[in-house]
């Protein structure tokens, strides 16, 4: 059973679509089959596994609206264990997609259909806002990871995810967890990290992941050559920190999995 993990905090420019393009090549280079799900219009993941418009004939929003199979918009990448459902909307459509996330239960259902079975890891790229796609994407998923950067609009973000996620568990989904928040374009020796790690440490600190990903141009480079970091420089900084990331997270989970397992057996004895 794959587990579902939304890259979501309701700001642009945080690294999103960075952590969920470098993360899902990592899971797969750890040879983890991972599925990497657009959600975002502006179609940043997608760019940057090198998919163009004229590439991409059908996307997610096509079988949310019962115009495609999902079979039909699951590409095959440059990664043999990454797949992607990429993003291609229209200005025109953003009006239909409003009334698409209407239907709070319907991604949820398609993502439990038997060709996700194979994966072992999802990975959605939520939009920089609340409602909507990223509210359908956590329905749907086990758990969120909140990327932060410098700042205080950046700490704010994380404050308003974390209500929103208790909000979501509240009224529908109660096993949403939070896999962690990570920081990126780290530069340790800045006032302004200082000032942004010093708040994040005082309120979340047992959520932040040990892994943070320091500012590298390696990950900028994707978005021109449509590669994932370690795919252009398996040995920069960048592409480092995120199969770091990805190990810390495959690590956490066997623990977590085997805590839940001795419940398990605890119980049964009892
Ligand atoms: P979001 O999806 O939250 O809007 P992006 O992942 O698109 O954010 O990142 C915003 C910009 O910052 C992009 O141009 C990206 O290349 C750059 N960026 C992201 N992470 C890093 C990093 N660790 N080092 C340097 N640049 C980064
Ligand atoms: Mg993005």
């Amino acid at each position: 059973m794959a587990k579902v993990i939304s890259i979501a905090v309701p700001k642009g420019g945080v690294g999103k679509s960075t952590t969920a393009v470098n993360l899902s090549a990592s899971f797969a280079i750890a040879e983890k089959k991972t599925l990497l799900i657009d959600f975002d219009s502006t179609g940043s993941s997608t760019i940057c596994l090198g998919f163009e418009h004229k590439d991409i004939s059908g996307n997610i929003f096509d079988v949310l609206s019962f115009r495609r199979a999902i079979s039909e918009v699951i590409y095959k990448t440059e990664l043999t264990h990454l797949d992607l459902i990429p993003s291609k909307i229209l200005p025109v459509d953003e009006e239909r997609l409003h009334k698409i996330t209407n239907n709070f239960q319907l991604f949820s259902h398609i993502l439990h259909q038997e060709q996700f079975e194979i994966y072992d890891y999802i990975i959605i790229d939520c939009p920089p806002y609340l409602q909507g796609l990223t509210t359908i994407s956590l329905i749907s998923s086990d758990s969120v990871i909140l990327p932060v950067k410098a700042g205080k609009f950046s700490y704010s973000s994380i404050n308003k995810m974390i209500e929103y996620i208790d909000w979501i568990k509240s009224r529908y989904n109660s096993s949403l967890s939070i896999e962690g928040i990570v920081l990126t374009m780290y530069e340790p020796n800045t006032i302004v990290w200082k000032m942004t790690s010093e708040k994040l440490n005082a309120s979340f600190s047992d959520l932040i992941f040990d892994t943070v990903i320091p500012r590298n141009t390696t990950l900028c480079e994707s978005e021109f050559l449509g590669k994932p970091g370690v795919l252009i420089k398996a040995n920069s900084s960048g592409a480092k920190a995120y199969l770091e990331l990805a190990k810390e997270i495959m690590s956490n989970n066997t623990e977590r999995n085997s805590e839940h397992r001795t419940l398990g057996v605890a119980h049964s004895v009892a």
